[in-house]
């Protein structure tokens, strides 16, 4: 982990970075890790989130363990070219929710010199790919999978599990919705 951990700071060139994986893996606060280290360097960093994911804070990244730093809310992704043109580092949580178009907006982001930090779910709650995470990680300099641990039988999980029987593929919520779990304990739960 630490030998492909990116540098701190682009020289000349921006980069992707991909954070991915289920729910209560970890993501967020990774991202979070890594842009405090950004802001100890001096840079300037912003962090965004959709305006769909008003858990726990409106105006804050919050991780699940209550690391917190300030965020944008924002409903377009393309919002994030004008309102961080100053920034060296970009954050972004919650990607899944952002429309397709944040692979461009990213690509350009990283090709005008900036550092980008993308997090998001790799699966939906059937355990199928969820875009545009799988786009991301297929231009991404850097990918990091974070795994969480499956509450049935303890090994590592990936899945996202929903415990309620709606077919919504978006249901904003935390623990008393969804848990992780391994491949060999997750299962779509029926329709109703
Ligand atoms: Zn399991």
């Amino acid at each position: 982990m630490i030998d492909s951990a990116p540098h701190l700071m682009p020289k000349d060139t921006g980069w992707i970075e991909v954070i991915t994986g289920c729910m209560f893996s970890g993501k967020t606060e990774e991202l979070i890790r890594r842009l405090r280290r950004a802001q100890i360097a001096k840079q300037k960093v912003k962090i965004f989130k959709p305006l769909i994911d008003t858990r726990y804070s409106e105006s804050s990244i919050v991780s699940h363990n209550d690391q917190s730093l300030p965020s944008i809310q924002i409903k377009d992704i393309k919002d994030v070219l004008k309102l961080s043109e100053d920034s060296q580092v970009i954050g972004i949580d919650e990607a899944q929710f952002f429309s397709d178009e944040i692979v461009n907006i990213c690509n350009e982001l990283a090709d005008t010199g900036k550092r980008v930090i993308v997090v998001g779910l790799d699966q939906d709650y059937r355990g199928i790919p969820f875009e545009p995470i799988p786009h991301l990680l297929a231009i991404a300099e850097y990918i990091t999978k974070s795994l969480a641990i499956c509450v049935e039988c303890g090994n590592p999980a990936d899945k996202t599990q929903r415990k309620t029987t709606s077919s919504e593929r978006v249901i904003v919520g935390t623990s008393d919705i969804y848990e992780a779990r391994c491949r060999k304990c997750h299962y779509i739960p029926e329709e109703v």
